[in-house]
């Protein structure tokens, strides 16, 4: 749709050119959700578009996903072989409700900052423990754990003017067992509920509850937990007025959603710690 509220678009080729951040500022990353809906409150554009950060970095410490890659680079990137859990990448790519258009042109970080409960990067970066890196406007960068990041639905840390520079999936994460399970009342249809498990080498585990809850819940047990004590953490962990409702689904639905699937995935991640 047509912003006509806007009456300037800046393509600064470093963040450093953009200067004072005032109020009627919005970066622009793919758009996708900024042409949207009207954005009575935008004046002017800062496209991130020239800023140039590589899309993706794979060193030994672990993968390094700019903010502006494109959903579409990251579904398609070719990970090393003992990056297990790599196929949680484009498991959460397909998790994104959207048309190939949508794939090509949003990216990581607005699906991230967008901060919606069925911001499925946010589930990706959350359940392989990433750090984001943030550059406060004139200030020194900081780093902020994924898990921290969003605060609530439509809701996060960033400061006003605040640009999220980039995620870092550390490589320990990326070679842990995985087991992922998401429901959706429609075909192509947003997450109701999306959950994430990982288990490390020496049995570390570690449970990402997303889509149900108004942000990411996270629950961590030294080793194995059984049934029972799995249960009993998410009893503790999210109280059931503490889910999100919406049109994709109900508390109680996606309350339900989220047992069933923590259950399936410890069983999975059990069996697959028994070994061959
Ligand atoms: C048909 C359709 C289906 C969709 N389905 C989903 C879905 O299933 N789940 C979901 O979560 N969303 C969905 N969306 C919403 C949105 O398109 C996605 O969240 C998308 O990933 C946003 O990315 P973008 O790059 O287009 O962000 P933009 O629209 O460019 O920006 C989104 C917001 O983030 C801010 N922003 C962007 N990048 C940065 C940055 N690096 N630092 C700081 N702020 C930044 C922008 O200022 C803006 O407020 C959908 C949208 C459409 C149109």
């Amino acid at each position: 749709m047509n912003l006509n509220t806007v009456r300037s678009v800046h393509r600064p080729a470093s963040a450093a050119e953009v200067g004072h951040w005032r109020d009627g500022y919005a970066w622009l990353a793919g758009g996708t959700w900024l042409f949207s809906e009207p954005q009575p409150s935008v004046d002017t554009l800062i496209d991130l578009e020239r800023l140039g950060w590589p899309a993706l970095e794979a060193t030994e410490a672990g993968l390094d996903i700019a903010a502006t890659c494109r959903v579409a680079e990251l579904y398609h990137f070719v990970a090393p072989e003992e990056w297990i859990a790599a196929p949680l990448l484009r498991a959460c790519c397909e998790a994104l409700l959207a048309s190939f258009k949508i794939w090509n042109t949003a990216t990581v970080g607005g699906n991230i900052c967008m901060s919606l409960p069925a911001g499925a990067m946010i589930s990706l970066v959350v359940g392989l423990e990433g750090i984001c890196t943030l550059w406060p406007p004139g200030g020194e960068p900081r780093e902020v754990p994924a898990a921290s990041f969003v605060t609530g639905n439509h809701a996060n840390v960033l400061a006003p003017g605040e640009l999220l520079r980039k995620i870092r999936l550390p490589a320990s994460a990326l070679k842990k067992q995985f087991a992922v399970r998401r429901a959706s009342l429609t075909h192509l249809g947003r997450s109701a509920a999306l959950l994430i498990g990982t288990r490390g080498a020496a049995g570390e585990w570690l449970l990402t509850i997303t889509a149900a809850t108004p942000r990411p819940v996270q629950i961590r047990f030294a080793e194995d937990p059984s049934a029972a004590s799995l249960r009993a953490a998410i009893d503790a962990a999210i109280a059931p007025s503490g889910y999100f409702s919406d049109v994709h689904g109900t508390a109680a639905y996606k309350r339900h959603l989220s047992y069933h699937f923590a259950e399936e995935i410890r069983a999975e991640l059990a069996r697959a710690g028994v070994g061959p």
